[in-house]
């Protein structure tokens, strides 16, 4: 059994509490938590204090970290390394190098091992995009996002004053996937590919068509996309808005001779967006453990990980059924 640890719980920490469940050769050791464990309301699996997990070294193969990539990560995850194997979901792309640099040091030097930026962007797709882009060499990678919920777009909403709670999704633009599947080659600007829908919560008095006005011209969020707002109730978003779900396309067109047209298309339909990057998470976990074993240390992304160590199942049967 794969012994595993989660470090802090919020979404992502139940989902792999979740996960965890439908994985026959793990088994979850705890929830370690900076709050009070006592109000950490799991699903079952005990929660400690980060104190109490210093003392879980040789209890522990593998944890797996689920704090928010702003701040929580780029300090937990060298923190975490010095004493056991990690796995990490940081996701601000252009910090990747910097934070990929930080752990491998302190993995070396500990002799563990990190697998880190795991989930599905980066993850999953990054993988999908080397693919694409390593076997049509000629031709044009697009990613494209949603229908989502941005958390990060969201939250740009609700720190605007007179805005009580605001939810954003991010909608790719279906006609510009069709043409480029049909092979037309388009010069795209960041306005032609994605969509926003914002759903906002206004405090009473505030005018709404002011609020409009500050979220679609707000620089580096929604300046650069044609916005759509709505102003509803609480009630409305409770009740209509508070899933997140999410998912995307990693779509590469290209040519292997004159005008052979080749198409390859990646697609992910999330109904819980936390829950699936869990279950991603949870499979690299497995991965770390078998790298780790082999005294494989220091730190790695879904690039360097062979797809066989994510399964739990043998390599001759793998073989079988290839
Ligand atoms: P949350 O905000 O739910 O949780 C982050 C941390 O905040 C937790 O680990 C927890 O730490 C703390 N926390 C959670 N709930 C509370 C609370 N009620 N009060 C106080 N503290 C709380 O973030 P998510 O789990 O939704 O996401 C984590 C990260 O996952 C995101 O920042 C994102 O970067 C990444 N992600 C990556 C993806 C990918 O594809 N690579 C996809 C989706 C997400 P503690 O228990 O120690 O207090």
């Amino acid at each position: 059994m794969i012994k595993v640890a989660i470090i802090g719980y919020g979404n992502l920490g139940r989902g792999v509490e979740r996960s965890i469940k439908q994985n026959n050769d793990m088994e979850l050791v705890g929830v370690f938590t900076r709050r009070d464990p006592e109000t950490v309301q799991t699903e079952g699996a005990k929660a400690f204090t980060m104190e109490h997990l210093k003392q879980k070294k040789g209890e522990i193969d593998v944890c797996i970290l689920c704090g928010g990539s702003a701040t929580d990560l780029p300090s937990q995850t060298p923190e975490w390394t010095h004493l056991f194997n990690t796995i990490d979901s940081f996701d601000t792309h252009a910090k990747i190098p910097e934070h990929f640099a930080k752990v491998d040091q302190v993995a070396k030097e500990n002799q563990t091992t990190s697998i880190i930026s795991t989930g599905w962007d980066p993850g999953l797709f990054s993988l999908n995009r080397l693919y694409a882009q390593s076997i049509l060499p000629v031709g044009q990678t697009n990613t494209f996002w949603g229908k989502g919920v941005s958390q990060g777009h969201s939250d740009a909403l609700r720190r605007i004053n007179g805005v009580l709670d605001a939810v954003q999704y991010t909608i790719p633009n279906s006609e510009v996937i069709e043409k480029l599947k049909a092979g037309e080659q388009l010069e795209l600007t960041t306005r032609d590919k994605h969509f926003r829908e914002c759903f906002v919560v206004l405090a009473d008095g505030v005018d709404a068509e002011e609020i409009r006005k500050e979220i679609v011209s707000m620089p580096n969020y929604f300046a650069d996309y044609d916005t759509e707002v709505h102003f509803i109730t609480q009630a409305e978003l409770d009740q209509n808005h508070k899933e997140m779900p999410h998912g995307g396309t990693v779509l590469h067109t290209g040519i292997t001779h004159e005008n052979t047209k080749q198409v390859i298309e990646y697609n992910l339909q999330l109904e819980s967006n936390p829950e699936f990057t869990a279950s991603v998470l949870v499979a690299y976990a497995r991965a770390c453990v078998r790298l780790a074993k082999e005294k494989q240390f220091g730190a790695y992304t879904v690039l360097d990980i062979p797809p066989k160590y994510l399964s739990d199942r043998s390599d001759e049967v793998l073989r079988k059924e290839l």
